[in-house]
């Protein structure tokens, strides 16, 4: 049997590298609770994101489920997001106490349909929650329209979009609060961990408090908040792997394009366009199999027998999960473009290490149906 391949297989720094990081918390023994690391590293990520304000979490749920908390917006109140997405996007929702509204894709790349946001509008709709899925940007500027004009708050869901620009501007800077993902199998990872990005000071505030028990000091507390800190051996991870992110990328934009070279042409089988706005990180490789071509289920099926495990990204949608059918917006009838790009979508594997010749295996299994 062919080596194992799976969808994504983590960056490492060099083993010296982390242990020479990591070598003065034996002197220190101060390991957590804002130590030295982690100040450092949001610092390090202040700049490469251009951003005011960064917030390390212990990982990207606890740090959306804390930008939302962070709003105050009043309990229930309606929240428009995609269904195309990871179940964390739509538990952050209602763990904070809110209610879900689920609104249609694009077709043509995956994110949230601007035009078809306004119809979802209530008077109890407060914030939308986008997803740059796969890094593919939203239409921020649709969205920050929409959002102006209806007094609506947007928070993105931006754990795919790590290190990528929008026109220039770094995917951190849009809406009231980005929050990003570090984990394991993120483009940059602290093993786990996560962050949110805002322009507000006082957002900021409150949320170094949130990830701290809600205290206020040694002697009080603002609110009832749980533990979502980050430890210093995982924030002396995140300072070893940003020293390699952009080669990272780069490997990583290798392997898509040689993914193109193979299956570019393929009739029965969609690869993503690249919208020249953007800058990728190359996150993932999701390709859509036209059914009348392809199965993507028997694709999906034949690359495991190959000990190859790409996975349906996103399917099923978070909408038909058993605890949101009953959401609003939940029915398959509204959210056709997401029903069938669910139903057709597969995420190759994709990660700086895969060569070639890993490639050119993967596609002829996919093309010898
Ligand atoms: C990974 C991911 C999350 C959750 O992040 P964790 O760090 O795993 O908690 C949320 N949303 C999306 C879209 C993700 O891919």
């Amino acid at each position: 049997m062919p080596d194992r391949i799976n969808v994504t297989r983590s960056s490492m720094p060099y083993f010296e590298e982390y242990c020479k990081e990591i070598r003065d918390l034996w002197d220190s023994r101060w390991l957590t609770n804002n130590g030295s690391k982690l100040k450092k590293l949001e610092d390090k990520l202040r700049a490469y994101l251009k951003m005011p304000h960064v917030t390390m979490f212990a990982n990207g749920h606890l740090a959306l489920e804390s930008a939302l908390l962070s709003l105050n917006l009043e309990k229930g109140s309606e929240v428009i997001t995609t269904p195309f997405t990871f179940a964390s996007t739509t538990h952050a929702i209602v763990r904070a106490g809110l209610v879900p509204v689920f609104c249609d894709i694009r077709e043509s790349d995956f994110t949230v349909d601007p035009e078809k946001i306004e119809s979802l509008i209530t008077e109890r709709t407060k914030a939308i929650l986008p997803v740059h899925v796969y890094g593919n940007v939203c239409d921020v500027d649709s969205i920050a329209e929409i959002a102006k004009k209806h007094e609506l708050k947007v928070v993105y869901d931006a754990a795919h979009s790590f290190g990528e620009t929008y026109k220039g501007m770094s995917t951190a800077s849009f809406g009231d609060l980005s929050m990003f993902s570090f984990h394991a199998t993120k483009v940059f990872h602290t093993v786990e961990g996560g962050a949110v990005c805002t322009e507000s000071a006082d957002i900021c505030e409150r949320l170094e408090s949130m990830r701290n028990f809600g205290l206020n000091g040694q002697e009080d507390c603002n609110f009832p908040a749980g533990n979502a800190k980050m430890s210093e051996f995982h924030a002396a991870m995140g300072l070893c792997n940003l020293k390699y992110v952009e080669e990272q990328i780069a490997l990583r934009k290798r392997a898509a394009f040689c993914y193109r070279r193979y299956l570019t042409g393929v009739e029965g089988i969609l690869l993503p366009e690249e919208n020249p706005d953007i800058s990728y990180n190359y996150g993932y490789f999701p390709v859509l199999f036209d059914p009348s071509r392809f199965s993507r289920d028997t694709v999906h099926k034949k690359l495991a027998e190959n000990n190859v495990f790409a996975r349906k990204y996103f399917y099923p949608l978070t909408s038909s999960f058993r605890c949101y059918q009953d959401c609003l917006g939940a029915d398959p009838d509204s959210l056709p473009v997401a029903m069938k790009t669910a139903e057709r979508v597969l995420t190759l594997p994709l990660y700086a290490e895969l060569g070639e010749k890993d490639v050119e295996r993967i596609c002829r299994i996919i093309l010898s149906r």
